[in-house]
């Protein structure tokens, strides 16, 4: 007998995938399973400090935007938990990640096509589509979607360092410091490090005596999160965005960068005022020292002392910094995962060598069968700013979904937008849009 292909099997259940498979529950007919390495859900746990606030509206969940309706919102668990009239009465400016990493925990427990504790390994192209293959067995699936998150930026210095004291902040909460920390640095400029620094500055029962905060950046920036910036965080952008050429994409996601990864003026705020208090009132704690426009670009190990060696890019000049411990706050980018490796040459390559990933983010496959393979937080390049965040999830997942199923399911077309980035095509639909709603 000949095993029957599955009709999608979704490779790891971060959030994106999980909008994913949360859409999909329950669709009459459709074989789908999502294979999640970790043995229970898991949202970035090194990083889920007790204060840490969400970046983005909670509206903005794993199915709302094209399932309003759908058991899987954040309101809906809102409800479930008995605190929907609290959560509102509360008024909170932005909520705190470890509730939205519960309320992701609540749908993953709750969606039974999602597999924890089961790493893919590898992945094979077959006739028919795709051989996925886990510890102890093996399925195979027409269409493949792949979401495994992106990978932490280690730059090549930190070779020289040992492990126990020097690590990057996505492993912050799941080690301990060593005890004789008296003088450590942060190396890092987005939000990761103005939390990672907020943190230590509220640890006031321990060695630590100073934090040295060193960004490469020219100031501590913060997050443009404001009414025009915001809209490169809709579908009418992502459209816009992904027919532009190479270049000029490349171009313009540079210049978008503080819309993402800027720190959040909440962040800041707090900071600063941390800043003042232990500067001019408290007398217990480690102070900071704020060191903007350094670029770390070398380092040593002096015994149990590691030694940063930075350029200070507003004078031109060089110093190097004497610590205990690092914390690496420099970021993560999109990599293909490891199981894809027998598969990786059968996707086609844009000129910078980055995945080609169609509309329906899917991408572009040229090797044997007809299976078709998605990639999701694998396409900043093409697809925008709004890729690697939350903001457009329940709408990706709703084309992906489409897309799979073959069908317009899910609402997720892009018109009609406010901001008009200029096609002739989109202001002949704006029109048609307008004429309609006219009667
Ligand atoms: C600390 C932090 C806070 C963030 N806060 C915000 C925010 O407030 N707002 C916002 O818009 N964005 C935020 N982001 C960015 C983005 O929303 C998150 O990174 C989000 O988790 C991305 O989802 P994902 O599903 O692509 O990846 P991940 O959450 O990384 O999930 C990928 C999953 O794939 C699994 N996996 C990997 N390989 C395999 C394999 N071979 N087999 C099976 N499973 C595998 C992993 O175990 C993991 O569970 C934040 C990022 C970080 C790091």
């Amino acid at each position: 007998m000949t095993e029957t292909p599955l009709d999608l099997v979704g490779i790891g259940a971060g959030p994106f995938n999980l909008a994913l498979a949360a859409l999909l529950e329950g669709e009459p007919g459709l074989k789908a399973r999502f294979f999640e390495r970790s043995a229970a859900f898991e949202w970035h746990p090194g990083m889920l400090l007790p204060g840490a606030k969400l970046q983005t509206a909670c509206l903005k969940d794993l199915v709302t935007a094209v399932a309003p309706t759908s058991p899987h919102s954040f309101l809906a668990y809102l409800v479930a938990h008995g605190r929907f009239y609290q959560h509102l009465a509360a008024e909170f400016e932005s909520i705190d990640r470890r509730e939205f990493a519960d309320y992701l925990r609540w749908v993953a427990e709750r969606v039974p096509s999602v597999a924890f504790g089961h790493p893919v390994r590898e992945v094979t192209a077959t006739a028919e589509g795709f051989r996925v293959h886990l510890d102890d067995t093996s399925v195979s699936t027409r269409q493949l979607c792949v979401a495994t998150g992106r990978s932490p930026i280690i730059p090549e210095w930190m070779q020289a360092l040992p492990r126990e004291r020097a690590y990057h902040n996505a492993e912050y909460l799941l080690r301990e410091l060593p005890a004789d920390v008296r003088r450590i640095a942060v190396v890092g400029g987005g939000q990761s490090s103005a939390e990672v620094v907020l943190d230590l500055l509220a640890r006031t029962h321990t060695e630590l005596a100073e934090i040295a905060w060193l960004s490469s950046r020219a100031n501590f920036a913060p997050l443009d999160d404001t009414p025009f910036t915001n809209e490169l965080f809709t579908p009418a952008w992502v459209e816009a965005f992904h027919g532009l050429p190479e270049t000029k994409r490349a171009r313009l996601l540079a210049s978008h960068h503080l819309a993402g990864d800027g720190i959040s003026p909440q962040t800041l705020r707090e900071l600063y005022q941390t800043l003042y208090r232990r500067r001019y009132f408290d007398a217990q704690g480690a102070c900071a020292s704020l060191l903007p426009g350094r670029e770390v670009f070398a380092a040593e190990c002096l015994g149990r002392r590691l030694r940063l060696f930075a350029h200070n890019r507003l004078t031109g000049t060089y110093h190097h910094e004497e610590v205990d411990a690092v914390i690496l706050c420099t970021g993560y980018r999109s990599v293909l995962p490891a199981c894809l490796a027998h598969v990786a040459e059968h996707i086609a390559r844009d000129s910078f060598g980055q995945p080609q990933v169609d509309a329906h983010f899917r991408a572009r496959w040229t090797g044997p069968g007809d299976g078709r393979l998605y990639l999701q937080n694998l396409s900043e390049h093409s697809h925008g700013i709004a890729e690697p965040q939350l903001s457009l999830m329940a709408w990706r997942a709703g084309v992906i979904a489409n897309a799979v199923l073959g069908i317009q399911r899910f609402p997720t077309a892009a018109w009609p937008e406010l901001v008009h980035w200029g096609d002739l095509v989109r202001g002949d639909r704006r029109l048609r849009a307008t004429s309609r709603s006219n009667g």
